[in-house]
C-alpha cells in the first residue's frame, strides 16, 4: 500500500482555496494547489472586502496585503431604488480587483511551500488507504494522484465530484445568476470610495473602482429576464435607468462574463477525507458582497479539522465541519435570503429603503457583519 502522495490537495484557487493552502502550507503539511484556470484571472465578484474578510487577512498572517496591492478604502454605499437614491456610511472596506487579490493569496501560498499547479482540471474520485485519489487534466495530458485530505474550493457551479460521493448540490427554484464586466469609466460619477448598488425589478448592480481606477461591474439577474432583456449589457442598462443612475455606454462593448444559479446548497458539505469551502460549500446571492469573507473564514475554520485529519478520519471530523460551518456562516446566509426575498418585491424594498434612510442604524446588521474577534480561536498557531 502505498501512502498518499500529498497531505492536502485543494481545489480551486479563489479566496478559499488559496488561503487554506497558505495555511496548511505553513504548518508545514504538503500541499498541491490546483486551478483549472491560468492566473490572474477575472471572475465576476463586486470586488469589495468587508471587515470580516480584512479580519480573516489579517489574523492569517496577511494584514496589510490589501493595502500593499493598492485596495481602494471604501467609505459609502450609495443605494439606487426606483429612480430615488441614498447614501449610507460604511464602517470598513476595500475594493480590490480579484486578478489581484486571488494572484496575491497563490503567491503566498507558494511562498510558504504550496505547489501550485494552474490550468489543471481536478475531479475528486474514490477513496484510498488513508486518502482519497483526485484526476488532474491539463490539456490532453491526465493523472491520478491522493492526499490524506481534500478540500473542495471550487466557487460555483460543477464542484468537481466524482458522481459517486454522497453529497447533492441543490440550487433554489428561480435563483438568480450573476454577470459582470470591467470597463474603463473615465471620469463619470461612479467616483472612488463608494460602492454604487443599483436596484431594479429584475435584478441588481453593483458598480466600484479598484485600484487601477476601472470600474468593476458585478451583477445578479432574474434568469429569465437576462434572455428577454437579450443579455447581461442591456438587462444592467434597465437597471441603472430604473433607478436614476447614469448610464454607462462602455458597458455595452464589454466582454460580460455569466455565473451558474447562484443560491444553492451542497449537502452535506462534507465526506469521507474531503471538506466543501467557500462557495461550493453552499452560496446565496451576493447583495451584501459578503462571500470573500465567508470563503476566507471557511478556509481559517478548515485548518484545525485537516490537521486532525491527517493522523486519523473520523465520522465525528465530518459532523465538526458540519457544525462549524452552519456555525460560521449559516445565520449570514439566512438573512441573505431574507433581503433576497424582499429585493424581489419592489414595494417592501421601497419600504426597506425608507425605513434605512430614516434610521441608518437599522442598516447596521448588514453593514458590520461582525467584528471578528470570534475568529481568533479558530486559527491554529504556525509550527515553530
Ligand atoms: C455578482 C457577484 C457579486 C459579488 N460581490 C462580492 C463582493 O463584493 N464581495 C464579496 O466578498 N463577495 C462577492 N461575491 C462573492 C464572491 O465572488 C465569492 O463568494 C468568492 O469568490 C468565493 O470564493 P471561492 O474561493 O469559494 O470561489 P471562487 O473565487 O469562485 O474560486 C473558485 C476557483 O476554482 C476553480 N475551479 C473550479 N472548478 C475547478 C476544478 N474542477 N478544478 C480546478 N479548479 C477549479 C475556478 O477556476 C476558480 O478559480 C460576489 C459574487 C457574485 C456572483
Amino acid at each position: 500500500m502505498r501512502a498518499p502522495e500529498w497531505d492536502v490537495i485543494v481545489l480551486g484557487a479563489g479566496p478559499a482555496g488559496a488561503l487554506a493552502a497558505h495555511q496548511l502550507a505553513r504548518q508545514r503539511l504538503r500541499v498541491l494547489l490546483v486551478d483549472k484556470r491560468a492566473f490572474p484571472r477575472w471572475k465576476v465578484c463586486g470586488s469589495c472586502l468587508n471587515g470580516v474578510a480584512l479580519r480573516a487577512l489579517e489574523e492569517a498572517g496577511l494584514g496589510g496585503l490589501v493595502d500593499r496591492l493598492g485596495g481602494v478604502p471604501l467609505v459609502r454605499l450609495r443605494l439606487g431604488l426606483q429612480g430615488h437614491q441614498t447614501e449610507l456610511e460604511l464602517p470598513l472596506g476595500r475594493s480590490l480587483s480579484r486578478g489581484c487579490l486571488d494572484l496575491a493569496l497563490c503567491e503566498a501560498a507558494v511562498a510558504e511551500g504550496t505547489v501550485f499547479r494552474m490550468e489543471t482540471e481536478a475531479t475528486v474520485a474514490d477513496p484510498c488507504p488513508g486518502g482519497r485519489q483526485v484526476r488532474l487534466r491539463s490539456g490532453t495530458a491526465s493523472e491520478t494522484t491522493s492526499a490524506r485530505v481534500v478540500l473542495v474550493a471550487t466557487g460555483l457551479g460543477s464542484p468537481g465530484l466524482n458522481p459517486a460521493i454522497p453529497i447533492q448540490a441543490k440550487v433554489q427554484a428561480r435563483s438568480r445568476v450573476g454577470a459582470g464586466c470591467q470597463v474603463d469609466a473615465g471620469a463619470s460619477r461612479y467616483g472612488r470610495g463608494t460602492i454604487h448598488m443599483a436596484i431594479g425589478r429584475h435584478g441588481y448592480v453593483g458598480l466600484v473602482r479598484t485600484e487601477a481606477d476601472e470600474l468593476n461591474l458585478a451583477a445578479a439577474f432574474d434568469r429569465t429576464h437576462l434572455i428577454t432583456a437579450g443579455g447581461p449589457a442591456v438587462a444592467a442598462a434597465e437597471v441603472l435607468a430604473e433607478s436614476g443612475f447614469d448610464p454607462l455606454p462602455q458597458a455595452s462593448g464589454a466582454a460580460w462574463l455569466a455565473t451558474p444559479a447562484l443560491t444553492f446548497s451542497s449537502s452535506p458539505p462534507v465526506a469521507e477525507r474531503l471538506l466543501l469551502l467557500g462557495d461550493a460549500a453552499g452560496y446565496v446571492e451576493p447583495f451584501t458582497g459578503e462571500g470573500m469573507g465567508w470563503a476566507l473564514l471557511g478556509a481559517l475554520a478548515a485548518v484545525p479539522l485537516v490537521l486532525q485529519g491527517q493522523q486519523q478520519w473520523s465520522r465525528e471530523l465530518e459532523e465538526q465541519w458540519v457544525r462549524r460551518h452552519a456555525q460560521l456562516i449559516g445565520s449570514r446566509q439566512r438573512l441573505c435570503r431574507g433581503l433576497a426575498f424582499a429585493l424581489r418585491r419592489p414595494g417592501l424594498s421601497r419600504a426597506l429603503l425608507g425605513v434605512v434612510e430614516r434610521w441608518p442604524v437599522l442598516a447596521a446588521p448588514l453593514l458590520h457583519p461582525c467584528d471578528g474577534a470570534s475568529l481568533k480561536p479558530l486559527i491554529p498557531e504556525p509550527c515553530p
